[in-house]
């Protein structure tokens, strides 16, 4: 077959959809030659000649040497010149182009061509001696380190060919190369040839054509570096992929006063703005622009340097984004006043920016709405969402460690390592940061009055970094190298010693962790949403995200909910666009205060008459929640799941707490001590949890079934949906279904309200693989299912996500897990799970609404997962509802 793609002279053979083929530069090449842009002629050896290469023990197809020929002969006569000849030579350059731009990975070597007698040729021709040398010494220093394999030995300092430079400048008195002669460059091109032969024993080859062969074998083999290797790992590129070729004919940003090279934006990539950005250097070539020796100037002032060339640029600019319709990044080259355009590609962009240009392109009618929600990646709305550091107060911090960004945003205050005392704290109007090894519920107080959350221990699936999302909290977690001494209240890490009272700052979007205290603001979109803020409603941010979430909202199929427990995460949620709750979980709402006395009193009770007394003192609590939920709710339907905690997690496990609660109760310690001895569980995760709670100790579901519907009755338009968790067997629901049913009677009875007046849903929570395989059974009593994929991933994997951090870095690593299980939806083991109780809970109750409350709503993968699924919703935390809806909407495209 095809090898080699010509492209240049307003055609090509290929265009920009050869990506696979011919990498990601040598399509944009084609393209834009097709579309009548300066680029200069060229072909590509495609992607196949990779694998072949290879496969075939690193050897070449017998088919290539004609068709390079052939295709030499096409770049000799567009461009007017010979390759290899004295008198009138063309150089080329060769450049690596895989399918994702793979920025810095792979070699590029230019101005190849040249020998003894053609750099003589090219003197003589241009008039231009120091041009002449000065592109030969840069081919003989780049195919010297990636063709012929000289290396900076381990004791050198520098660079081998950069020492000789640096030592004919300082000899000349010149602080850089541009400063040397072209004598002063011929003694360089002689010392680099003697420096080659000196480290590999063999001479630079003069012949263009072996200089050729060797460079694009050396692309080739630059597919495999350790540098490519590794960034392949971490972007999920294929080996398999391979890269292309790209022989171009070179251009001369080198060659005086009237010439240069660039890169450029064609809107500013940071802030969206539709400026263009970019800079340049006069007289330079290659990457001496992105290289750091001498300082590039912004691209505006190429209007006083270059100023004909930098009107066509602009003209190429807005070319170019019609054409691509995307922000481009492009390099370019001016050669005697004549603009050439080297490469293209879609610009990489922050949120923010990518939400501002999206947005911008429809208003001017470049793209369709859809394109502007296909093309923003969800999880970037995060940007926009997160409060912020000062930049430059950032910059100017003391960084004393990192751990892991488990809640981005930026958070400084005070800290404070035991719950009460944050919470004691903010309500002196202190900023705080709650400070933990780890957190677990009973923090849960502590982590709502703080402003950040900074463990040591725990993974991005720690309790601190679920509950921190959940809030919309800034987190840092997993941060080994900080010490935290509860005893003597101090944190120690980068040398530094910080006291209980003092400041910590912390980025959860980086995870970097800073002494003191740093500036923040809240992000202008949540201003917006959250206070209604009317400077922050009138800013841009807030207009384009409000704009592109409305958008959003037409588009996608799936409804969005929130996981919110409580009326203000409830209304923080509504702001955000929820459309009702997917999950509230009650047992957040036993911790609080001296609830937790009444539970423990219920479960260490020896008769059910006792029980019902402590259960008793919950009712009033538990209904005043859902009360301020409903009301909160506006209308809008709310799955509140019935208690699922383990029990050992009300238990009381401390001498002290043991003592004290005999006294409150009146009873023994002993007997105390003996009822938790008795309720001991080995694994507890596996243990008595979920609705076996309820099962055994019915007088639970009894009162939250009471407190639930009470306060639907007592709320106008309330839609309550009750969950019942960890279902597994049928019977298991039909029991709990009863006893709800039963309170339901006398609830109506008491407010004097018909069934239709106090309407509910019963429903279950699939959690457990039982669940799923039977869910046909469990669907006749189920009036809705709500895949709670946490725990139906750890009973899948059979893997707990409290101790999967300990080895899950090491399965990414190893490949044996792609992403984080607990993260984003393991589709092909979970996922069939997910798919298989859909299809079997509607065989039975055709219509049956389904949804997932798992961390997995708010997983853009997971959420498109979940529209092929059919799932009626998604649910989530307050803070990745609009990630969802916009995950929802491009599933939907
Ligand atoms: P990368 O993928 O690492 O950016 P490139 O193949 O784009 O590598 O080459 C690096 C640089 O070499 C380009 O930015 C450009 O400045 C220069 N270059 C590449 N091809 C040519 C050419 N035909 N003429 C002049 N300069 C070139
Ligand atoms: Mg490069
Ligand atoms: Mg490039």
């Amino acid at each position: 077959g095809k090898n080699v793609y010509f492209f240049g002279g307003g055609q090509a053979d290929g265009d920009g959809t050869f990506r696979e083929l011919l990498g990601g530069k040598g399509a944009n090449l084609a393209e834009m030659s097709r579309i009548g842009l300066p680029v200069p002629a060229g072909f590509t050896i495609s992607t196949e000649v990779c694998t072949y290469y290879y496969d075939n023990g690193r050897t070449l197809p017998a088919t290539l040497d004609d068709e390079v020929k052939e295709n030499l002969g096409k770049i000799e006569e567009t461009m007017g010149k010979k390759f290899g000849d004295v008198n009138n030579p063309l150089l080329l350059s060769v450049r690596s182009g895989a399918r994702d731009s793979m920025p810095g990975m792979m070699d590029t070597i230019l101005n190849l061509g040249i020998n003894d007698e053609v750099v003589a040729g090219l003197a003589a021709k241009t008039g231009n001696e120091r041009f002449a040398y000065d592109s030969y010494r840069r081919f003989l220093q780049m195919y010297g380190e990636v063709v012929m394999g000289v290396e900076q030995y381990e004791d050198e300092h520098h660079d081998p060919f950069e020492a000789i430079i640096d030592a004919a400048c300082e000899k000349r008195g010149v602080a850089v190369d541009t400063g040397l002669t072209g004598e002063d460059l011929k003694g360089i091109v002689e010392a680099f040839k003697a420096l080659i032969k000196e480290r590999t024993g063999n001479d630079f080859p003069q012949d263009p054509m072996t200089q050729l062969w060797g460079a694009v074998k050396a692309v080739f083999t630059s597919w495999n570096n350790d540098r490519a290797k590794v960034y392949r790992r971490k972007y999920g590129i294929p080996a398999e992929w391979g890269t292309a070729v790209n022989v171009q004919a070179m251009v001369f940003g080198n060659s005086g006063q009237t010439s240069g090279t660039g890169v450029a934006f064609t809107r500013d990539p940071a802030s969206g703005e539709n400026v263009f950005y970019g800079e340049y250097l006069v007289d330079a070539q290659g990457e001496d622009v992105v290289a750091g020796v001498r300082t590039p100037k912004p691209v505006a002032e190429m209007v006083n340097d270059l100023p004909k060339s930098y009107e066509e640029l602009l003209e190429v600019r807005q070319k170019l984004e019609n054409h691509f319709k995307d922000v481009q990044d492009l390099e370019f080259t001016v050669e005697d006043g004549k603009l050439y355009i080297l490469q293209t590609r879609n610009g990489k962009r922050t949120g923010l920016a990518a939400v501002h240009i999206a947005i911008d392109m429809v208003n001017e009618g470049l793209i369709q709405k859809e394109d502007a929600i296909r093309r923003i990646p969800a999880e970037d709305l995060e940007h926009m969402l997160a409060p912020i550091f000062d930049a430059k107060a950032e910059r100017e911090a003391n960084k004393i460690g990192k751990g892991l960004p488990a809640g981005p945003g930026a958070a400084c205050g005070r800290i404070y390592f035991h719950a009460p005392d944050a919470v004691a704290a903010a309500a002196r109007g202190e900023k705080v940061v709650l400070t933990r090894v780890e957190t677990s519920p009973e923090d849960l107080r502590g982590m709502i009055a703080a402003e950040g959350i900074l463990t040591s221990r725990g993974g991005v699936s720690s309790h601190a970094a679920l509950v921190a999302r959940q809030m919309g909290k800034i987190c840092v977690c997993g941060a080994a190298e900080v010490e935290i001494d509860y005893a003597n209240a101090t944190v120690k890490a980068g040398g530094v010693t910080i006291k209980e009272g003092e400041y910590i700052s912390i980025n959860g979007t980086t995870g970097d962790i800073y002494a003191g205290e740093i500036k923040t603001a809240p992000s202008r979109v949540v201003q917006g949403l959250i206070q209604g803020d009317a400077e922050a409603m009138s800013h841009d941010d807030y207009k384009k995200f409000a704009q592109l979430i409305s958008w959003a909202d037409e588009l996608r199929k799936l409804n969005v909910r929130t996981n919110s427990d409580s009326p203000e995460q409830v209304k923080n949620a509504i702001a955000f666009g929820a459309e009702g709750i997917g999950l509230t979980r009650t047992e957040h709402m036993f911790f609080e205060g001296d609830r937790i006395d009444a539970v423990r009193e219920m479960i260490l009770a020896d008769s059910e008459n006792a029980r019902r007394e402590a259960v008793a003192k919950l009712l009033p609590y538990q209904k005043e929640d859902f009360v301020g939920i409903f009301t909160a709710l506006e209308g809008r339907p709310g799955t509140i799941r019935l208690l699922d905690p383990p029990l050992h997690e009300f238990l009381p496990h401390t001498k002290e707490q043991q003592l004290d609660l005999a006294n409150k109760m009146g009873i023994q310690v002993e007997e105390i001590m003996r009822r938790v001895a008795e309720l001991h569980e080995f694994n507890p995760m596996l243990g008595h949890r979920g609705c076996r709670l309820g099962i055994v100790f019915p007088e639970i579901t009894e009162m939250q079934a009471r407190a639930i519907l009470e306060a639907a009755a007592e709320v106008d338009g309330a839609k309550p949906e009750i969950m019942v968790p960890l279902v597994g067997f049928k019977k298991e629901l039909d029991l709990q279904k009863e006893v709800i049913d039963t309170v339901a009677g006398e609830v109506r009875e008491k407010y004097g309200l018909t069934e239709d007046q106090l309407a509910y849903t019963v429903g279950t929570m699939i959690e457990v693989p039982r669940a799923a395989l039977t869910a046909n059974e469990i669907a006749e009593t189920a009036e809705f299912f709500s895949f709670g994929t946490n725990d139906l991933t750890q009973t899948c994997l059979g893997m707990s996500r409290d101790d999967a951090g300990g080895f899950l870095n090491e399965y990414q690593e190893q490949e044996i897990v792609t992403t984080n299980p607990f993260a984003s939806l393991d589709q092909t083991g979970v996922g069939q799970l997910v798919e298989m109780g859909v299809e079997k809970g509607r065989s039975t109750r055709p219509g049956l609404k389904v949804g997932i409350c798992g961390e997995h709503g708010g997983d853009p993968n997971s959420v498109k997962f979940c529209h092929k699924a059919g799932l009626d919703y998604v649910s989530c935390s307050p803070f990745r509802i609009p990630i969802a809806k916009l995950a929802a909407a491009q599933a939907a495209l």
